[in-house]
């Protein structure tokens, strides 16, 4: 009861966040569910209605014969295909439980005659698990739930062990519920296992998938953002717009000339000394990109500061520059403010950004002249 309960916790917790595997977690939970209700009340640890031992009785037989249900669509899920035959023995179970109970209910037949029918669907239910076991042998997903498959094997193998050793005379009922209780205990570690497992490769893949999307959205040389993750950005802020959208764009003077006569490798140093300026003076108050071989930009969501801080980062700049050539870095802004609601498309942002480059491309110009 208390691992339903927490299935119950998994399963809201899913819910809200919106994670996949619910419907196996409600499966797997109704079949511990019911087998707990199933040992309390066959052992008559439990009574029901004041001790009514014929409704006990009546309660414990419905609770065996719908207990195969969710273990075969817990077995359907996991195979994470949907089997014609499995749906079958899904329907035949539901509909055998029903005729029997209806039957006892209308006095036509007693119960205990009617256990050999639940007795046959565990026996097909493991004879058509052995053979998907088998058949499945060498493909990832059977490697992937060994244990829980090794679970299903052992409950289902001790059902029909504790049937055939109660027709033989050989175990009380009360002993084969106890079995099945211990065969549930071990059913849940080998599932944990198997969880533990899953969890650790997910963990893995996450740190794949995190390392993937640094190496597609950060430039290697300078580790500022690079264009992908400019691309992004601009989606992102068409499809959220903030009520203001700031735009500096920077292009390194004449870094030709600098690649020419001091060689490549000097001009990446400029490169990555500009980079870092960059970040350094605007990283705290916006995104910084280097979406070109020389070209950056950031992008932010307030102007006040901005011609603040470009006397700033000129001033760096000169301060970090090693080489004999006066180093400078060309820039130019533009701002846009967009009322709560308003519609921004990424057309509108990129015109923000050509209208910022003209202003760069102007103080390129006049520095030219001067
Ligand atoms: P301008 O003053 O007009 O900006 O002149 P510029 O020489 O900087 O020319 P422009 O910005 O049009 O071209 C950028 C040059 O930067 C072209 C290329 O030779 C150089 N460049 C681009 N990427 C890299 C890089 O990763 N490393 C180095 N060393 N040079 C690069
Ligand atoms: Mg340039």
């Amino acid at each position: 009861m208390i691992f339903t309960l927490f299935l119950l916790f998994a399963v809201l917790f899913m819910t809200i966040r919106k994670v996949s595997g619910i419907s196996i977690l409600v499966s797997l939970g109704s079949f511990i569910f019911l087998s707990g209700t199933w040992i309390l009340l066959d052992t008559k640890i439990t009574t029901i209605a004041g001790g009514n031992y014929a409704l006990t009785y009546f309660f414990s037989y419905l609770v065996f014969y719908l207990l195969p249900i969710p273990l075969l669509f817990f077995f359907q899920l996991i195979l994470k295909q949907r089997n014609r035959f499995m749906m079958c023995l899904i329907w035949v179970t539901a509909g055998n439980a029903i005729i029997w109970m209806l039957m006892h209910l209308l006095n036509i037949i007693s119960l205990q005659k009617t256990a050999i029918s639940v007795h046959a669907i565990i026996i097909v239910f493991l004879i058509f698990f052995l053979c998907e076991f088998f058949r499945r042998e060498g493909s990832h997903r059977r490697k992937r739930l060994l244990c829980t498959f090794f679970g299903i094997f052992l409950i289902l193998t001790v059902g029909i062990l504790s049937i055939a050793m109660y027709h033989a005379d050989l175990l009380k009922p009360t002993n084969s519920s106890v079995m099945f209780a211990w065969s549930i205990m071990i059913m849940i570690l080998c599932m944990a296992m198997d969880a533990v497992t899953m969890f650790h490769r997910l963990w893995k893949e996450q740190n794949h998938m995190k390392f993937y999307r640094q190496l597609a959205t950060e430039d290697s040389m300078t580790g500022l953002a690079n264009r992908n993750a400019y691309e992004f950005k601009i989606q992102s802020l068409a499809d959220n717009p903030p009520s203001e959208i700031s735009f500096i764009m920077f292009d390194i003077d004449q870094l030709k000339v600098i690649n020419d006569t001091y060689g490549h490798q000097t001009g990446d140093q400029v490169i990555s000394l500009t980079a870092g300026c960059i970040g350094e003076v605007f990283g705290k108050y916006g995104e910084c990109y280097r979406i070109g071989g020389d070209e950056f930009c950031v992008i932010l969501t307030s102007h006040e500061q901005i011609a603040d801080l470009l006397r700033q980062f000129d001033g760096l700049v000169e301060k970090r520059n090693r080489i004999p050539f006066p180093l400078r870095i060309s820039h130019g802004w533009e701002t846009r403010e967009y009322p709560d609601g308003s519609a921004v498309s990424v057309n509108d942002i990129i015109e923000l950004k050509t209208a910022s480059d003209k202003k760069l491309y102007l103080h390129k110009s006049a520095c030219r002249i001067s």
